[in-house]
């Protein structure tokens, strides 16, 4: 089945609203197994609107749009798809009484603008909204259906999830079984390079590389008539992709970031932590810190970003006289300052270039210096990362946090 999505709001044409509607409906009828045809941004103009449904309805299975079910003259949407099916608008009793009730309890008045939000394209079903006033519908006809939903995308998330999703499940007989694999230490290039043999040759499951806020992630996805053979035809490839990927899997499983790993290992353990940081200058710190529970584990975190900071903290002036700020003596004297400064179990530290300015043949930008101090015994890496300032401190942070892990 082939769907479409049509994001309807002039607010969006203008930039001032992101069209994440669009981008969370894409990804969950992914999940299900329904490709997105086509994505279209129209504002809330009615001759374009009818022009987009038309198209969409010629080339795909399912239409979904979202925004224009307002109260206010330019909310036009469900106008819109009526005239398209040509079929009329009609009142729903129902809907009726729930916009009587919701107003009724804000001690509001009902007026002729939110009545318009009780009337839907004949043969619609209801689609709830428990976030809002106006409610969605799926319009089932001719083997095409048309789903509209509020533009509000904390109306419009919850009514996807609970509503949409499950009833176009339904109509497709599969079963989807998914794993995410969460990847750290090399970059997504890398990645793909590693795993593309394995990509090319595989169709049911798939295995699709993406970056997902901090972290790079790979997603296997099998569909069967059955619920458990879907999810035993993961396994194989599963077990080829930790074969390839070994270390660099850090977790497998939805939104897990390196450091919920990580703090989760510290807490489990009752390890205390600390750290000191020179080019990422609180990142590694707050990210620790972003995990709750970690007030049992974490104990101080220092920002020593000019030298005389450093020698506060107790690393040597000798040392930076002699290899310099960025350097795997200067990343482990600053771990070992810390832990002894803080006495924590373990310490992280990082010291590097991260530009644009200040680099040299010697230490170019993107040179990073991370050094760690367990339990009395010290370790250093080096990474040398490509981008600009803030791609070098984000990713400088998940190594140092990936560090501990290893
Ligand atoms: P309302 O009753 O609030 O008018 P509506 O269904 O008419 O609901 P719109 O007027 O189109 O919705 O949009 C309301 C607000 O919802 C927009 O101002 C915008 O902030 C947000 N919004 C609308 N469409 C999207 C979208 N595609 N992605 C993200 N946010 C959106
Ligand atoms: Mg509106």
């Amino acid at each position: 089945m082939k769907a479409e999505i049509i994001s309807v709001g002039t607010e969006l044409l203008l930039g001032e609203v992101v069209n994440t509607n669009a981008s969370d409906i894409a990804k969950a009828l992914k999940e299900i197994g329904i490709s997105v045809y086509n994505i279209d941004t129209v504002g809330d103009n009615p001759k374009r609107l009818y022009e987009d449904i038309e198209k969409a309805y010629d080339r795909s299975d399912i239409i979904i749009t979202t925004g224009g079910l307002g109260p206010t003259k330019d909310d036009l949407t469900k106008d819109i798809v009526a005239d398209f099916l040509k079929v009329d608008m009609v009142l729903d009793e129902n809907e009726v009484e729930k916009l009587k009730n919701y107003f009724k309890n804000r001690k509001d008045e009902l007026n002729e603008g939110n009545m318009t939000q009780a009337y839907f394209p004949k043969g619609y079903e209801i689609l709830d909204n428990p976030n809002g006033t106006a409610s969605g519908c799926v319009i089932n006809k001719d083997n095409k259906i048309i789903i509209v939903m509020p533009g509000p995308p904390r109306e419009m998330k919850p009514m996807l999830k609970n509503y949409v999703i499950p009833y176009l499940s339904k109509l497709s007989s599969k079963y989807f079984a998914s794993k995410t694999i969460n990847v750290i230490g090399i970059g997504e290039s890398k990645m793909e390079e590693m795993i593309m043999e394995l990509i090319k040759h595989q169709t049911n499951p798939t295995i699709a590389p993406y970056f997902k806020d901090k972290s790079l992630t790979l997603r296997v996805m099998a569909s069967d008539d059955d619920k458990k053979t879907a999810e035993n035809m993961l396994l194989p490839t599963i077990e080829k992709i930790k074969s390839i990927l070994n270390d660099n899997i850090y977790a497998y499983g939805d939104d897990l970031a390196i450091e919920d790993v990580v703090c989760k290992y510290l807490m489990d353990n009752n390890l205390t932590v600390s750290t000191v940081e020179s080019c990422t200058g609180g990142m590694l710190s707050s990210r620790i810190i972003n995990i709750s529970g970690i007030s049992k584990c974490f104990k101080s975190g220092y920002v020593t970003y000019s030298n005389e900071s450093k020698i506060q903290l107790g690393v040597s002036e000798d040392t930076l006289q002699k290899y310099g700020a960025v350097s795997e003596q200067t990343a482990i004297e600053m771990a070992t300052a810390c832990a002894k400064k803080s006495g924590s179990d373990i310490a992280i530290s990082t010291t590097g270039v991260a530009g644009p300015d200040g680099g040299s043949e010697e230490k170019p930008v993107g040179l990073v210096y991370i050094g760690l101090y367990i339990n009395g015994q010290t370790y250093c890496k080096k990474l040398n990362i490509v981008g600009n300032r803030q791609r070098i401190r984000r990713i400088a942070t998940s190594n140092a946090l990936d560090f501990v892990r290893r």
